[in-house]
């Protein structure tokens, strides 16, 4: 490796720092087992830093993420910043660096290991494996589309927005989607409502036009209404899902839910060039932080996302997504997923990282 691939760590505020110092652990690791040249740089973010420099997001961090190929987040924010003015919350820290780094496309795995089934609302055999895919749109269609606002009109106030997509934006995400189908089980389903809306039936020519270029993928369609069906019914039946900004949003958080464990599941988003920022999709746990407590395994599995989707090293992130199966069958549990079975290990956020750098380092997982 010539050059050293630069990954920003942003640990940010609550559980953040706690989670990301284990999946730190994890990437060291990895990068010394697979030479991967990763070097790291920690910047402040968040409360954190309007703490320090009376902005969630100071210049150097932004220009850090900007030179970095992939970025670590931890999770940000916090009742302490419930007072601070709108502009400066850790939240709003967060929103304009996913603008900065132009990050179109959510990825949000819904991943549920058979042994945690017990945690998820459906019943076990429906969940018990499951492992899905949402690719959500996130910087166009209706929350952002113009025109909107709140008028009069002919006597009475009207609320509007507009579902607005152009091909070049449909073409992007749905490129990407067909690429990280590739590198899952190569199912592809894009969800719309082109039996009613306009957009969605560009959306829905746009993507069967890309298709062409991915013959190997398997491509279906779906109508948002029966997804939402189906998700709750058979969801082990999909790969990946691509779907619109505001259909991504109350699908992804639906799947998620299915597994009934946040402290479980990472996320990524990516820009047109494959460059990401990577995080649980929890917060920051203000209830719990610094009790030692917090589940690690999110910002771990977050991880393995950033070597598999930014830095193409799927030898290296599969290594990790199998250290952390590993360590769930031998029975490791922080509280968030414990069940009280006899079977179970109680650890904490450091314990649970070091079981993954010790199923890391017994090859086992390699
Ligand atoms: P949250 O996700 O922080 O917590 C919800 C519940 O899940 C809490 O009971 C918490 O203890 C638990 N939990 C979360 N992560 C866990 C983990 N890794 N291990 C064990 N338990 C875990 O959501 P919230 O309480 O609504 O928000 C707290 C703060 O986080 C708010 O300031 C919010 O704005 C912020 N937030 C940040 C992000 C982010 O950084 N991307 C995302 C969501 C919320």
């Amino acid at each position: 490796m010539s050059e050293a691939r630069k990954i920003v760590i942003l640990p940010g505020d609550g559980i953040g720092p706690e989670i990301i110092a284990e999946g730190e652990k994890v990437l060291q690791l990895v990068n010394d087992k697979h030479n991967l040249g990763l070097s790291t740089q920690t910047c402040i973010f968040g409360g954190a830093a309007y703490d320090e420099h009376g902005t969630p997001l100071p210049e150097s961090t932004l220009n850090a993420c900007r030179e970095a190929d992939a970025i670590l987040l931890g999770a940000i924010g916090g009742p302490k910043y419930d007072t601070a003015p709108r502009d400066l919350r850790p939240e709003r820290g967060l929103l304009g660096l996913r603008a900065e780094l132009k990050l179109f496309a959510n990825l949000r795995p819904a991943l549920l290991y058979p042994e945690l089934a017990d945690a998820s609302s459906l019943k076990h055999e429906l969940v018990a494996g499951l492992d899905l895919m949402i690719l959500r749109e996130l910087t166009g269609g209706i929350y952002f589309g113009q025109p909107r606002g709140i008028e009069e009109r002919g006597g009475e106030r009207v609320g509007f927005n507009t579902m607005v997509y152009s091909e070049s934006e449909i073409r992007q995400i749905a490129v990407r989607a067909f690429e990280i189908a590739r590198q899952r089980g190569s199912r592809l389903c894009s969800v719309d409502k082109a039996n009613v809306l306009e957009v969605s039936e560009l959306w829905r020519e746009i993507v069967i036009d890309v298709h062409k270029d991915y013959q190997d993928v398997e491509l279906s369609h779906m109508y948002v209404d029966n997804a939402a069906m189906q998700l709750v019914r058979a969801p082990k039946q999909f790969d990946v899902m691509v779907t619109s900004n505001i259909f991504g949003d109350i699908l992804s958080d639906a799947a998620a839910m299915l597994t009934g464990s946040i402290g479980m599941l990472p996320s990524a988003s990516l820009d047109d060039a494959g460059k990401g920022m990577y995080e649980p999709i929890h917060g920051s746990a203000p209830d719990i932080a610094g009790q030692g407590i917090a589940n690690p395994l999110a910002t771990i599995l977050s991880v393995a996302m950033m070597l598999r989707y930014t830095l193409n090293e799927p030898e290296a992130a599969s290594s990790i997504e199998d250290a952390v199966a590993s360590v769930i069958t031998q029975g490791y549990r922080c509280p968030d997923i414990a069940t009280g079975d006899s079977g179970e290990k109680q650890v904490t956020t450091v314990q649970m990282g070091e079981a993954v750098v010790a199923a890391l380092q017994s090859g086992a997982s390699s």
